[in-house]
C-alpha cells in the first residue's frame, strides 16, 4: 500500500519532534512522524541525568523531562505519529519524471507500508562505534558493552553491566556512565583515553570523574583483555605519539566489564540515493553535544522544508540544486571542524585548570579565577564561592516501580544536596519502591536529605500500556 504525505519525518527524538511540531506551526498539516521504538523521546529516555535545555529554555531538565515536554507539545499540536515503525529505505521516485518525490518504505507491526512524500526529514540520530577493542589482543568474553547499551541496561531495565569497570574512551556517555556505576555501588577503576585530551565536556569530567576521584588516563589504551566466558581482567598501557606501547607502563585491573565510549556515527544508512527533498537534522546530520542545538536545528530544517515545498509547488527548484544533498557534505566538514574545536578547547582548559575553578552550571564551562573573574555571567562567582565552602550537586537516579509497564522510574532531587551526602542519598533510594502509576513530577519523598528538598519522578510510568499519563 502506498500512502501520500507532504512530509515524512523519520525519528521521534528531540530533532524529529521539534521539526514535526515546527512544520505544524508553519501550517504544514499533511505530515507523519515515524519512530522505530514503541515510544517517542529518542536517546533522551535513557539519559536520566540533568543538563538538558539549559540554553534553549534556561532550565535544567533531565533527559526524560525534556522528552516528556516535547511529547506534550506533539499532542498539543496534534502531530500524527506512528511508533514501532522502522524506516527501511528512502529512495527517489525516479519513474515520475521531475516529480521530486521520495518513496519511504516502512516496516510496522501490522506489515509493510510505503509513503510517497514531497519532502523527507531524516532525524534518525546516531549509533555507537564498537571498534575500540578490535585490535586488542585477548579473548572476547561477555562483559564488553558500548556505553549507550550499558546506559539502557541500567536506566531502563535495572540491570548492572558490571561491578568492577574500566571505561574505554572519554566521550560524554562514558563519563556519565562512570558516575552512574559509582553511585550504584560499582567500582570504576579508571577511564582510558588514547588521545592526549579527553573527548567529553569539561563539566562532565568534573561532575562525573573528579567528584568521585575516578582517574582519567590520557594517551592510554587497553592492551589486553582476559577471561573466557566473562571478562576477568584487563591490562592498560601508555602509548607514545606513534601509538606504540611504552615499555613498563602496563597496569593490570581485575575488572568484570569494559564499557566503550569511543564515538558515535550519524545514522543515515536508510537513505539509499542522493536526491532533492531529503533533509537531515539532529545527530543524523552530525553528533551534537547539546539537545538545545538539536531542537533549534529541527525548527530550522522545518523552515527549509517550507521554502522547498513552496518552490516545488511552482516548479522553481533551480536545476543545479534538484539533485543535491547538502547534508552529507555538511556532515563531514562540520564533524572535522567540531573535532578540531573540541581538542583546542580541551587543551586550553587543561593549561589554565590549575589556577581556576570550572563553573559547571552550564555548557559554557567558564574558568573562574580565585578572585572570581572569568565568568560569562554572574552565576560563576556564586558557584565558585559555594564550590569552595559547601559544594552541592543535584542527584539524578532511578527508583524501582511495582506493577508498572517499566521496572524503573527516573528521579531527581528538586535542588542541590551536599556533595558528600550523594552516597548516603543513593543508599536511602535503594530501599525505595513506588507503586505504578507514577506521574511526572510526583513527589516520592519530601525533605529528602535536606529540608525543603524533595525527590521527584522525572517521567510518568503507567500501570498498563493502554493507560495515558501526565
Ligand atoms: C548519553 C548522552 C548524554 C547526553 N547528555 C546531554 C546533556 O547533558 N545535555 C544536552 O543538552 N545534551 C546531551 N546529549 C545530547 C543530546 O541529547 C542528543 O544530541 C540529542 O538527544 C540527539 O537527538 P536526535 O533527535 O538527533 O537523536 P535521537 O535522540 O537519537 O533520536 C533519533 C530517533 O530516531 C529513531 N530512528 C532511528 N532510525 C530509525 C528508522 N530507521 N526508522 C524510524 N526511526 C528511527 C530512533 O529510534 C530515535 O528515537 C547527550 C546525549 C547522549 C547520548
Ligand atoms: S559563569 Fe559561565 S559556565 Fe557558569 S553559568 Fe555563567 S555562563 Fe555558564
Amino acid at each position: 500500500m502506498t500512502l501520500k504525505k507532504q512530509v515524512v519525518v523519520i525519528g521521534g527524538g528531540p530533532a524529529g519532534m521539534s521539526a514535526a511540531i515546527s512544520l505544524k506551526k508553519r501550517g504544514i498539516e499533511d505530515i507523519i512522524l515515524l519512530e522505530k521504538e514503541n515510544r517517542l523521546g529518542g536517546v533522551l529516555s535513557q539519559c536520566i541525568h540533568d543538563g538538558f535545555g539549559l540554553i534553549y529554555y534556561g532550565r535544567n531538565y533531565t533527559g526524560p523531562e525534556y522528552a516528556f515536554l516535547y511529547e506534550q507539545k506533539i499532542s498539543e499540536y496534534k502531530v500524527p505519529f506512528y511508533t514501532n515503525a522502522t524506516v527501511l529505505s528512502v529512495r527517489a521516485l525516479v519513474e515520475e519524471k521531475n516529480s521530486a518525490a521520495s518513496l519511504v518504505t516502512v516496516q510496522t507491526a501490522e506489515g509493510r507500508l510505503k509513503y510517497k512524500a514531497e519532502a523527507v526529514i531524516a532525524a534518525t540520530g546516531c549509533r555507537e562505534r564498537g571498534r575500540g577493542l578490535s585490535r586488542i589482543p585477548g579473548t572476547r568474553p561477555a562483559g564488553i558493552y558500548t556505553a549507550g547499551t550499558a546506559q539502557a541496561f541500567m536506566n531502563l531495565q535495572n540491570f548492572m553491566p558490571g561491578k568492577k569497570v574500566i571505561i574505554v574512551g572519554s566521550g560524554d556517555i562514558g563519563l556519565i556512565m562512570a558516575r552512574r556505576i559509582t553511585l550504584e555501588g560499582g567500582k570504576v577503576f579508571c577511564v582510558v583515553e588514547k588521545e592526549d585530551v579527553p573527548g567529553g565536556l569539561r563539566r562532565n569530567i568534573i561532575q562525573c570523574l573528579e567528584d568521585f576521584e575516578i582517574p582519567l588516563f590520557t594517551n592510554t589504551i587497553v592492551a589486553n583483555v582476559y577471561g573466557k566466558e566473562r571478562v576477568t581482567g584487563a591490562d592498560i598501557a601508555k602509548i607514545d605519539s606513534f601509538g606504540r606501547l611504552i615499555d613498563g607502563s602496563t597496569r593490570h585491573y581485575d575488572c568484570d566489564a569494559l564499557i566503550l565510549s569511543v564515538g558515535l556515527i550519524p545514522e543515515e544508512d536508510m537513505i539509499e540515493d542522493r536526491h532533492s527533498g531529503v533533509f537531515l537534522c539532529g545527530n543524523a546530520l552530525f553528533v551534537h553535544d547539546l539537545v538545545d542545538d538539536v531542537t533549534l536545528e529541527g525548527e530550522k530544517v522545518a523552515g527549509q522544508v517550507e521554502t522547498y515545498l513552496k518552490r516545488i509547488a511552482v516548479d522553481e527548484t533551480p536545476e543545479e540544486s534538484k539533485y543535491s544533498f547538502p547534508g552529507i557534505e555538511l556532515t563531514r566538514k562540520k564533524r572535522a571542524e567540531l573535532m578540531r574545536k573540541k581538542k583546542d578547547t580541551a587543551r586550553k582548559k587543561a593549561e589554565c585548570n590549575a589556577k581556576t575553578i570550572t563553573c559547571i552550571l552550564c555548557p559554557n564551562s567558564c574558568e573562574i579565577t580565585f578572585d572570581l573573574l572569568g565568568g560569562m555571567c554572574g552565576k560563576g562567582a556564586e558557584y565558585v564561592k559555594n564550590e569552595i565552602l559547601d559544594p552541592k550537586r543535584t542527584l539524578t537516579t532511578s527508583v524501582k516501580v511495582l506493577g508498572g509497564v517499566m521496572p524503573l522510574v527516573s528521579v531527581k532531587t528538586t535542588g542541590t544536596i551536599p556533595k558528600e551526602k550523594l552516597r548516603e542519598a543513593m543508599k536511602l533510594i535503594s530501599s525505595f519502591n513506588v507503586e505504578a502509576p507514577v506521574k511526572s513530577g510526583q513527589i516520592l519523598q519530601s525533605d529528602f536529605i535536606e529540608e525543603g528538598i524533595s525527590l521527584i519522578a522525572t517521567k510518568p510510568v503507567a500501570k498498563s500500556a493502554a493507560e495515558k499519563l501526565s
